[in-house]
């Protein structure tokens, strides 16, 4: 096997690499769809490594819907997949609390229903989901009520982020003890025609700047994401390999893990972003240069079917 770093994986090599791996991780934006529509191909890959006999698991910094949800759009889509399978932001942010926290209280949630039900399926209840009211009230910013209750403010994906919710993080965060945890850094989420709207990462970014406090990140590139899945799968991270269509979250993950890393062309990161990490010889950009790259994952076909 090339131990140089950014080769095209084509020919032979596919087999080889397919070979040497027991387990595959997908992230899901850019790789096996783009919004609502299946990378072509996609789907087959998926359900042919499958019938040969590998493990695959979807792994996405998305926090807007439960493994339930996910389960339900593969499926819709011609992928052979169960929700065990499916590792998003709200499920590993649910996990985190329980598991590495062991959070004793509330949650104050900015952030989807779908990370409201996952905190509840763990037995974490939450407040602060939905819109605001507007009522047309002078309001005394620095006295809103809280809940004595939260223990943890946790922020993901939440359209209806607000200056009232900002100021709810901040009067809880004010207390050094209130933990803060967020979902993922991903600053803008593309959309098809080369526009974008913002993610997560800059409403994470503004509590932090709010409550001049780090929080501790779930989503890839933190190893907790694959821990999640090790844990519970037993997987051998030698013999597990990470594709993604980004080179801060997807392929970092991978290489902070020791995962065998793939980038697919069908997404954010582009082969010159790749190779300018590269060429930097910058030891800390190194971890964001894939070990392969292909221009989607369909390529990986022929070698399944064979
Ligand atoms: N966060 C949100 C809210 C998104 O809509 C998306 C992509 O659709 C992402 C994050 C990135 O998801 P992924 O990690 O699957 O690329
Ligand atoms: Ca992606």
């Amino acid at each position: 096997m090339a131990v140089s770093k950014c080769n095209r994986l084509n020919g032979a090599l596919i087999k080889e690499l397919l070979d040497s791996v027991e387990s595959v991780l997908f992230d899901c934006d850019g790789v096996i769809w783009r919004g609502d529509q299946a990378i072509a191909g996609a789907p087959e890959v998926i359900n042919s490594l499958k019938k040969n006999g590998k493990r695959v698991f979807f792994v996405t910094n998305n926090s807007t819907k439960t493994r339930k949800m996910y389960a339900d759009k593969l499926a819709k889509m011609g992928f052979n997949a169960t929700e065990d399978e499916v590792f998003g932001t709200a499920y590993c942010s649910a996990m985190y609390l329980k598991s590495v926290s062991k959070l004793k209280g509330k949650v104050y949630l900015i952030g989807s229903n779908a990370m409201k039900e996952e905190l509840l399926n763990v037995g974490i209840e939450e407040v602060g989901t939905g819109p605001d009211p507007i009522t047309g009230v002078q309001i005394d910013w620095a006295n809103v009520p809280l809940d004595p209750e939260v223990k943890a403010v946790v922020v993901g994906f939440d359209e209806h982020f607000s200056y009232m919710k900002l100021n709810r993080a901040l009067q809880y965060l004010s207390n050094p003890e209130c933990l803060l945890i967020g979902t993922n850094t991903d600053t803008q989420l593309p959309l098809e025609g080369g526009k974008a709207v913002p993610g997560t990462g800059c409403l994470l970014k503004a509590v932090e700047t709010a409550a001049q406090r780090k929080a501790q990140v779930v989503g890839k590139p933190n190893h907790f994401m694959f821990d999640c899945v090790a844990n519970q799968y037993g997987l051998d991270p030698a013999e597990t390999l990470m594709v993604g269509d980004r080179l801060d979250t997807d392929i970092l993950l991978g290489s902070n893990c020791g995962l065998k890393t793939l980038l697919t062309l069908t997404g954010v990161s582009t082969l010159a972003d790749a190779k300018d990490h590269q060429l930097s010889g910058c030891p800390d950009r190194l971890g964001m240069v894939p070990d392969y790259f292909v221009e989607t994952i369909a390529e990986l076909l022929p070698a399944l079917q064979g």
